[in-house]
């Protein structure tokens, strides 16, 4: 018998959250109760692989000891200051992250849609007074299908219905262009008013979408071109997900601007951060953007444990490795279910050879969890797979044989 921290039944946790919290989640029927590397057990003591990881915030595993351990003992020293004063930590993690990620400045938030809204604040500002362009005419370009968040502002940008139902009227000054096209960046580029092109290296949410090779640098050429800030958001393909470091990595790309959050953290706790250089950075004067907890010292403290734990236990290199073992594993499986195998290392989608609207992969998901495999579907037919980075091979081999039997009973 698991140690149990809750006295409820998995049924009753979710009565509650069904009675008395906002219905704004769809979840899978299961009910969390703790975590260790890449398990999850629930309120029974039945033991998970969790192959979601938090949408990839926990890339170094549940409660990692170092990451907990830095909360921990932060904790009791100092939590929260607000910006208002300095504090002896953030300076030291300011000088890490930049380091580590090698931009000049860093600007410290919490979630990952903040991180985005920072990012939009800095480019409009950069393209008024570095840029030139006319007051209140700056212009961002994003790719349809992204995901950047849940704020009015960058749902304005959404093609989402979901998203945008009736949450209108929406931010002005924001386009989309289809994703993997370069001839329509290139034409949506003409415009001098566009200040930036916002783009996710590998697209997440909208099912683990990878760019054609030479995507990436041709964009980032077009945008230099142009005077216009590249800006990557990589809060889900950051932190050693996708094999690298970054994915912009993959192809040598160092963009103008990037955003990362999740597993800055390692899910430990919400951090979020824009890097840039200081000719851009420099555009924020005291009192135009902030937060109160953004930078404080227990965040600063996690996100400098959780990025050494990357570093010490070379997380990349196992992503790239082991995402290699799991797609292989996953073509094997030769299901006539599986439409497709995609990601890039252990960001990764399986594509139900179904209608987007059926139930399959949902019950799929289902049936993966009646059998100890924790994933969830995005856009009714893709079933993402991102175990947490510190998986073993003969775990994912484990893994595979649920999916397949999983998949045999369909
Ligand atoms: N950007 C990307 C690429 C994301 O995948 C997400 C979350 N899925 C966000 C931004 C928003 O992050 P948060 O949920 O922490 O606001």
């Amino acid at each position: 018998m698991e140690t149990m921290t809750s006295i409820l039944t998995s049924q009753q946790a979710m009565d509650l959250e069904n009675k008395y919290g906002a219905h704004n989640y769809h979840p899978l029927p299961v009910v969390l109760d703790r975590g260790e590397g890449v398990f999850v057990w629930d309120l029974e003591g039945n033991k998970y692989f969790d192959f979601l990881s938090s949408y990839s915030a926990v890339n170094q595993g549940h409660c990692h000891p170092k990451i907990v351990s830095a909360l921990t003992e932060q904790a009791q020293i100092l939590t929260l200051t607000s910006r208002a004063f300095y504090n002896s930590v953030l300076g030291e993690f300011e000088k890490y992250a930049t380091e580590y990620f090698g931009f000049d400045k860093i600007l410290p938030m919490n979630t990952g849609a903040e991180a985005v809204e920072t990012a939009i604040k800095l480019v409009r500002k950069w393209g008024y007074e570095k840029k030139g362009i006319a007051e209140n005419q700056a212009k961002i370009i994003f790719c349809e299908n992204n995901f950047h968040g849940r704020t009015v502002t960058i749902v304005s940008v959404s093609n989402d219905p979901d998203a945008r139902n009736n949450f209108g009227p929406f931010t002005p000054g924001l386009v989309s262009i289809p994703y993997n096209d370069i001839e329509a960046l290139e034409k949506e580029l003409e415009d001098k008013n566009v200040c930036a092109f916002i783009v996710e290296p590998i697209q997440g949410e909208a099912g683990v979408f990878v760019p054609d090779a030479g995507y990436l640098p041709k964009a980032l050429e077009l945008c230099k071109a142009k005077n216009v800030l590249f800006v990557a958001d990589e809060v889900q393909t950051g932190i050693a997900r996708t094999g690298k470091l970054l994915a912009c990595d993959h192809e040598n790309v160092k963009p103008d601007v990037l955003i990362l959050g999740k597993a800055i953290s390692g899910g430990v706790f919400p951090v979020s951060a824009v890097f840039a250089n200081n000719e851009i950075m420099e555009v924020i004067k005291p009192g135009e953007h902030g937060s109160t907890f953004g930078g404080n010292p227990l965040a600063c403290k996690v996100a400098m444990a959780a990025l050494d734990v990357v570093k010490d236990e070379d997380l990349a290199n196992k992503a790239e490795q082991l995402g290699a073992h799991l797609r292989a594993q996953l073509e094997g499986l030769d299901s006539p279910l599986i439409k497709l195998v995609r990601g890039k290392g252990l960001l990764n989608a399986i594509v139900i050879d179904d209608a987007p609207d059926s139930k399959t992969a949902w019950n799929i998901c289902v049936r993966l969890k009646e059998n100890g495999l924790l994933a969830k579907p995005t856009h009714g037919n893709i079933i993402r797979f991102a175990p947490p980075l510190v998986i073993t091979q003969s775990q994912i081999d484990e893994c595979v044989t649920i999916i397949g039997n999983v998949l045999a009973e369909f």
